[in-house]
């Protein structure tokens, strides 16, 4: 269907993130989300693959689903984890005969303590190399403007990332909640004469619990204030409506910035989402 470096070249661009649903329930939510976030018009959607290969099948599926029934550009994300260079190419060789044309390559994060003694790559960068030998697909990496949780330092972590998006055709960010860090993360890839377009990852913080947790596992700072807001907030509609605004002032932020785009972590829920692209300029048809 489209390059992502082509609807980037195009302007700033609005796309969604999804996960494959373990069951029918969630499948059914889902298709529910589809419907309403794709009257949004996004440029892209993207779906998650499972550590270890558990959402192997659906995220195939989900990306057909996404491209045939709503006629929007769908992206699969592939892991390393756990899988043999054999399982790698035959999983490329499916998304060649489905027509993909954009695929996020990742390393993915094995459940601690367990060992994949049979898994080919490493890191993202010899998985992208891997599907650039096979493929003209437009790849895209993960970005983590705040650092990767498990770099060895802020100086390894800088080299390692700027050599990754050096190669890769555009990078989406990590969530986080502060412009800044994207804008000096941005600065010091241009400094190295990276240009690779960042998309900021922007996550509606609904929900304090989930945030916390989750900002924990990436060492990305959930601000105070913001998580203060959150716990003062009387009802679930009310923490959704300070989840909106952190939003959108946010993604305000970052598109004057420059950024090429803003991508938005659904958590395959549509109703903050599409406030939020509403109000970032993207309305629903
Ligand atoms: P890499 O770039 O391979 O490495 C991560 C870090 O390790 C680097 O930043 C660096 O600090 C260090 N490192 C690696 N190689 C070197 C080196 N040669 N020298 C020095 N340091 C090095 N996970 C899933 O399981 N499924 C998904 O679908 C998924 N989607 C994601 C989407 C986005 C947009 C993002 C931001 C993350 C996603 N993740 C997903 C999570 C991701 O797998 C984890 O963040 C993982 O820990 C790192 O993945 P990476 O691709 O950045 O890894």
């Amino acid at each position: 269907m489209a390059r992502i470096t082509q609807l980037l070249d195009a302007g700033q661009t609005l796309s969604f993130e999804f996960s494959a649903p373990r069951d029918e329930v969630g499948a059914d939510r889902l298709r529910q989300t589809l419907a309403r976030l794709s009257r949004h018009r996004p440029q892209f959607m993207s779906v998650t693959y499972g550590a270890g290969g558990t959402t192997r099948g659906p995220t195939r599926d989900w990306v057909r689903t996404i491209r045939d029934h709503f006629q929007v550009e769908a992206m699969p994300h592939l892991t390393c984890v756990a899988h043999t260079r054999d399982e790698v190419a035959a999983i490329i060789k499916d998304y060649r005969s489905d027509g993909v044309d954009n695929i996020l390559a990742l390393r993915g994060d094995l459940p601690q303590g367990v060992e994949s003694p049979g898994q080919a790559f490493d890191t993202a960068a010899e998985l992208a190399d891997f599907i650039r030998e096979r493929t003209d697909w437009d790849i895209g990496v993960a970005a983590h403007p705040e650092g990767h949780p498990m770099a060895a330092s802020v100086e390894a972590d800088l080299s390692h990332q700027t050599r990754k998006l050096a190669r890769a055709d555009f990078a989406i960010t990590q969530f986080g909640y502060r412009a800044e860090y994207y804008e000096q993360f941005v600065n010091q890839l241009d400094a190295r004469g990276v240009q690779t377009p960042v998309i900021p990852g922007i996550m509606p913080p609904t929900n304090v619990a989930g945030i916390e947790r989750m900002s924990a596992l990436n060492a990305t700072e959930f601000p105070e204030e913001i998580r203060e807001r959150l716990e003062h907030a009387a009802t679930a509609a009310e923490r959704r409506e300070i989840g909106v605004e952190v939003a959108v002032n946010l993604g305000r932020e970052l598109l004057e910035l420059g950024a090429p785009g803003v991508h938005i972590y659904t958590m395959n829920f549509s109703r903050a989402a599409s406030e939020v692209a509403s109000a970032l300029g993207w309305p629903a048809d």
